[in-house]
């Protein structure tokens, strides 16, 4: 199989997808800064070049997410992705995310693909079937996957860890790897219990030769996904349970396996493919959708969000590569997050711009948005959005720079030749053959370096030099003076006006990747038809005596009413959250116990003799405990509220007969008990005056 190591192969035809969203809430600007706006970027470049591309994305709506959401609301998981699958799909459309076609997860189409697909890899003999002891929840009576149940994390001590992942540190882990765990469903601890799942080894797959081959790609892909990809692999890939004992998403095809979903991880990538297969079906071309998933002359390209590279860069690669018809991903391009006013954007938080509301406050100013968040596209690093600096961006560029210039020459060209594209005579005056020989350079220069970033998919930088294009313009005219010139020479006029135009020309044909709405704006201004991505190697686009469109003020200006309004929103938000906690944050009682339970519990005083960090785990302390009869190891979660040394001599309270876990491969004899909400420091519960180590806590 030959390898496209680069986006820059010979392929003309193309097949990028979008991460899949959540089916449970609408969409933000993180959203769309992540992963939407920078996979239609280029899907539009590839498509201005000429190339044939299918850009594929749909809701995902199986999944742990929706469940508790349709709980949350007393709804049926149905009812919840209905509701958000229009209203996602809406917002895509309303900032000119161009999706050839927007699927969804519970289509019939899908759930045969899925099921398909799951049925050729375990009569493959891919998968390795383990009876395993799952968490359960005895009161929901329900096995606890994924987000149905929360811990801390053992790698950063975060305390709202989920079961499939730590989104603080970004761990993927499994529901056992969590201390303390909890069901999200009733806040009961919760008890294992034996069922049967299939797994995908990936730890043999990792050794395989077709893997070793497909990794060799990772070389010329962005450095955050690389460093992701590299230490899961140094770190060894375990075995990944494909199948969860929940009761919403694509049922396991197989006889033995009654109240079995696919993993929503498992399901969710495969309906890249389904909707591929649905938009071809609807196009009366059932069978193409073959041509773009199973013919090696067609790239494969997965725009997604940091959270989301090992499924697309490992697991999802390793599914492609035993069914063995399908290409693997020649890049898998992924955004780290934006932020938003110094915090992080979260949904259930209500920490965020909705597109939905932004559109309602700002109307039709799509754009604006669009060049914002591609300006601070978070390509390599996390990056942050402030009103302040839309304001900024907004009137001082795209207002300012761009939307001043093409309305310069609109203007001039209406008011000194009725809108009738002049003729070009040749220059003859030093000074203006100067400006024009820089303008040329100029364009040429940041035409060149925009298409190469483009096709580098650098995105943010490519925006910046297609405003260089109307800064060259603006300082051609600057120079040039058209507006004083005409009373003294109008030959030469005439040549700079022809200039200008064909400047506004390069930039309507370039802005159709970054603002859509703007260029069929533009390209009514200048009564410009054809938009192909060559023209932009031509002198000349609009030729002498053409007819030039009404000339039209792009955007105005964002006034400094209209961000107070989205600060006061925001600050309204935080004030809300800042009262909340104080009463929120006292967990609920738990139900009540049997005293013959609370005496199952063996409580004593114990005093710590050495503390130390855990390399490579910064919440984590390795304690020395004396309990009177004997000295134990115990791992604990302070690391962030005790230095070491200010445990070293402590009295604290031992659960001492906890049944001993490893954490990161240490093996811890016992829990020390601390009190503490879920926001704030933790404390000691010690014992008030010296007594000694091993004496009863009753
Ligand atoms: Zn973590």
């Amino acid at each position: 199989m030959p390898y496209f190591c680069s986006l820059m192969t010979d392929s003309k035809r193309y097949l990028v997808t979008a991460a899949l969203p959540y089916a449970n809430g609408p969409v933000h600007i993180g959203h769309l800064a992540g992963c939407y706006l920078p996979a239609d970027i280029y899907v539009r470049y590839l498509k201005a070049l000429g190339h044939d591309v299918v850009f594929i994305c749909g809701s995902d709506e199986h999944g742990v997410p929706i469940t508790i959401k349709a709980k949350k609301e007393g709804i049926t998981p149905q009812q919840v992705v209905d509701k958000y699958h229009g209203i996602m799909q809406d917002a895509f459309k309303n900032f000119g995310i161009e999706f050839s076609y927007y699927g969804r997860t519970s289509s019939e189409t899908h759930h045969h693909t899925a099921q398909e697909f799951f049925k050729n890899l375990y009569d493959k003999g891919v998968f390795k079937e383990e009876i395993t002891r799952q968490y359960f929840d005895e009161e929901a009576n329900q096995f606890l996957a994924d987000r149905y149940i929360t811990g801390t994390c053992p790698r950063c001590g975060n305390p709202n860890a989920y079961g499939d992942q730590c989104e603080k540190c970004g761990t993927s882990l499994s529901p056992t790897d969590l201390i303390n765990p909890r069901s999200a469903l009733s806040g009961n601890v919760p008890v294992l219990k034996e069922t049967k799942n299939w797994f995908l080894p990936m730890g043999e797959i990792q050794g395989s030769a077709d893997f070793q081959d497909y990794i060799k790609r990772f070389e010329n892909w962005k450095s955050n996904i690389k460093g992701q990809c590299a230490s899961w692999l140094n770190d060894g890939l375990q075995s990944r349970a494909m199948t969860r004992d929940l009761d919403w998403g694509v049922p396991v095809p197989l006889p033995d396996a009654e109240g079995k979903v696919l993993y929503v991880w498992f399901d969710a990538p495969i309906g890249y493919i389904s909707a591929t297969k649905e938009y071809f079906a609807q196009n009366g071309n059932p069978d193409a959708w073959k041509n773009y998933w199973q013919n090696e002359e067609t790239s494969l390209v997965h725009f997604i969000g940091k959270d989301n590279i090992v499924f697309h860069a490992i697991i999802f690669p390793m599914m492609l590569m035993t069914h063995g018809e399908y290409n693997l991903p020649v890049n898998v391009p992924a955004n780290e997050f934006l932020n938003l006013e110094g915090d992080k954007i979260s949904t259930s938080r209500n920490w965020a711009v909705w597109l939905h509301e932004y559109l309602n406050d700002f109307p039709g100013r799509q754009d604006e948005l669009r060049y914002v968040l591609s300006s601070i596209s978070p390509e390599t690093k996390d990056s942050e959005f402030t009103w302040k600096d839309y304001q900024t961006r907004v009137n001082s560029e795209l207002v300012s720079i761009f939307g001043n210039f093409v309305n310069r020459v609109a203007v001039l060209a209406q008011k000194y030749y009725s809108g009738v594209v002049p003729e070009n005579p040749a220059l003859k005056d030093e000074k203006l053959l100067t400006a024009k020989a820089n303008l040329d350079r100029d364009v040429d220069a940041s035409i060149q370096k925009m298409n190469d970033l483009l096709s580098q998919v650098k995105l943010r930088d490519a925006q910046s030099e297609w405003m260089n294009i109307a800064r060259a313009g603006n300082k051609f005219l600057a120079e040039t003076e058209p507006w004083k010139l005409v009373k003294t020479d109008e030959e030469s006029v005439k040549a700079i006006m022809f200039a200008a135009i064909q400047v506004c020309a390069k930039l309507a044909v370039s802005a159709q990747v970054f603002l859509p709405h703007t260029a069929k704006k533009l390209a009514a201004i200048l009564n410009l038809e054809n938009f192909s991505w060559h023209l932009l190697n031509q002198a000349e686009i609009i030729a002498t005596g053409a007819n030039l469109g009404v000339a039209e003020i792009l955007y105005k200006p964002v006034e400094d009413v209209e961000i107070e309004q989205q600060l006061n929103r925001l600050s309204s938000i935080k004030a809300a959250q800042v009262e909340q906690p104080k009463a929120s944050s006292l967990q609920e009682v738990k139900s009540d116990i049997a005293y013959e339970d609370f005496e199952k519990i063996d409580l004593r005083v114990g005093k710590v003799l050495e503390a130390e960090r855990v390399p490579k785990a910064d919440k984590l302390l390795k304690l020395t405990v004396d309990l009177g009869f004997e000295k134990r190891t115990i791992l604990s979660g302070i690391a962030e509220y005790y230095k070491p040394e200010e445990l070293v001599g402590k009295l604290v309270t031992v659960v001492a007969n906890l049944a001993p876990r490893k954490i990161r491969g240490i093996e811890s004899q016992g829990m020390l008990l601390m009190a503490g909400n879920d926001f704030g420091k933790l404390f000691n519960v010690g014992p008030e005056n010296d007594i000694e180590p091993g004496s009863v806590v009753k």
